[in-house]
């Protein structure tokens, strides 16, 4: 091994590597031992998806039972990270922290209060609106609306459980007053900039810079066709990386991988699901999300290199992998359970 790839080994062994966003089949029978690839390809922390606007309740709560149960029974492997020093004990013991998000505001039947449910219950970052509009907010690939009273209510509501207030997905209007309400960071877990490649689920300048007027982060997203490359390949993302750090710095640039573990022949599929509806093939999509490439989890440790090579300092590309969304988690996330890992003074 070169000098440079042995530096580059050890960087990647040493930060937090923090994936924003990771997807399993959405079936209470999925295996999420399939994380064990997060976890060999140097992950510290990843954020598994538990539903989207798409998924009935039902669906959406056994799913999460599953997960939740699946984390308890395999404490050798995982940490429930319910706070920032959760991710923090996963890296120096050499687990793997996970924690869920929800892709969409439906699930919380319109209720705000369902914000600290959801919470309590190890869901740590949501967006309000899948690509298309709903009740609550504008979804990106829809007429562009504002935000409505209830979706300002929600919002409310996710800042002050200490989830992360998410923006992908979401309506370039509403995104904009999301950010604009100043209630605290807000990010984009998975997407990445319009400059470089022209769909409407990329950000724009003005969304990237709002979002970092906010003290968040912009995770990359690894999925093929919102980067220039089809095939997801790890110069693509680096390219990505590049354009960010350039215009808002090292300190709001992370890692959104948006890797999708393969259905196993389960069929996560909500009865009636309109594909168009959902990916619209007006914005280019096919038949839903088929033939459609995302770069693997064994590609993280190729970034740590390649950012390395392209003259990133080691200290900012440690906070790009990571130690920028630790450093939100800490500021963001409250501990769930009174007494678990509170401000002093509190007693269970
Ligand atoms: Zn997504």
């Amino acid at each position: 091994m070169s000098d440079f790839a042995e530096r580059a080994r050890q960087l990647h062994g040493r930060a937090v590597v923090w994936d924003a966003h990771a997807c399993l089949p959405l079936h209470p029978d999925a295996d999420l031992g399939v994380l064990r690839r997060h976890h060999a390809a140097g992950a510290t922390f990843v954020s598994v998806n538990v539903g989207m606007d798409m998924n009935p309740l039902p669906q959406v709560l056994t799913v999460l039972a599953s997960f939740r149960a699946q984390l308890r029974a395999r404490p050798e492997l995982f940490v429930a990270a319910e706070t920032a020093a959760d991710v923090e004990r996963a890296k120096v013991e050499g687990k793997l922290a996970v924690a869920f998000d929800l892709e969409g505001a439906l699930p919380l039947c319109g209720r705000p209060e369902m914000v600290q449910l959801f919470y309590d219950l190890g869901v740590r970052q949501i967006h309000l609106a899948y690509n298309r509009n709903n009740e609550v907010a504008g979804g990106c690939y829809d007429e562009d609306v504002p935000l409505s009273p209830l979706g300002r209510k929600i919002v409310r509501a996710v800042h002050a459980a200490g989830m992360f207030m998410d923006v992908s997905h979401t309506g370039h209007r509403s995104s904009l007053e999301i950010m604009a309400m100043g209630l605290g960071p807000v990010i984009f877990s998975h997407a990445n900039p319009r400059a470089i490649k022209d769909d409407r689920r990329n950000a724009t300048l003005e969304q990237i810079e709002a979002c970092a007027a906010t003290g968040g982060v912009v995770c990359v997203n690894g999925v093929g066709r919102f980067l220039t490359d089809p095939k997801a390949g790890t110069p693509a993302i680096l390219d990505a990386i590049d354009w960010l750090v350039e215009r808002i710095g090292p300190d709001h640039v992370g890692l959104g991988i948006d890797y999708s573990y393969p259905a196993n022949g389960l069929d996560d599929e909500p009865p009636g699901l309109d594909r168009d509806h959902w990916w619209p093939r007006r914005e280019g999509y096919g038949a839903g999300l088929g033939g459609i490439r995302i770069a693997a989890p064994e590609q993280l440790p190729e970034i740590t290199e390649g950012l390395l090579a392209r003259g990133w300092p080691e200290a900012d590309v440690a906070k790009i992998l990571g130690g920028n969304m630790l450093a939100l988690a800490r500021r963001v996330w409250k501990p769930s359970r009174p007494g678990a890992d509170g401000p002093p003074g509190w007693s269970g």
